[in-house]
């Protein structure tokens, strides 16, 4: 229910927002090229994930995906934004 903010003490508007704040993000380290990386997601330096090259990052693969609009040479992804 909404309270005038004048009616509001300053200690309990901020007793309110002490749960506002946002946690830091656990930022663990890449086993192949020891860049930062998210847990559970593939590297964003060197597209490694659980012992195997799961997105390929190389020049050629991004040079394929600038001409093309897809990212592979043989399966083209159907677009999952409808
Ligand atoms: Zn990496």
């Amino acid at each position: 229910m909404p309270v005038p903010a004048r009616k509001l003490s300053r200690s309990k508007g901020r007793r309110r927002r002490s749960h506002d704040h946002m946690n830091p993000m656990n930022v663990g380290v890449c086993e192949k090229c020891h860049a930062p990386a998210l847990a559970h997601k593939a590297c964003p330096t060197c597209g490694f994930y659980k012992g195997r090259q799961a997105v390929d990052h190389s020049r050629k693969a991004a040079r394929f995906l600038k001409k093309t609009g897809h990212a592979h040479p043989h399966k083209a992804e159907p677009d999952k934004t409808s």
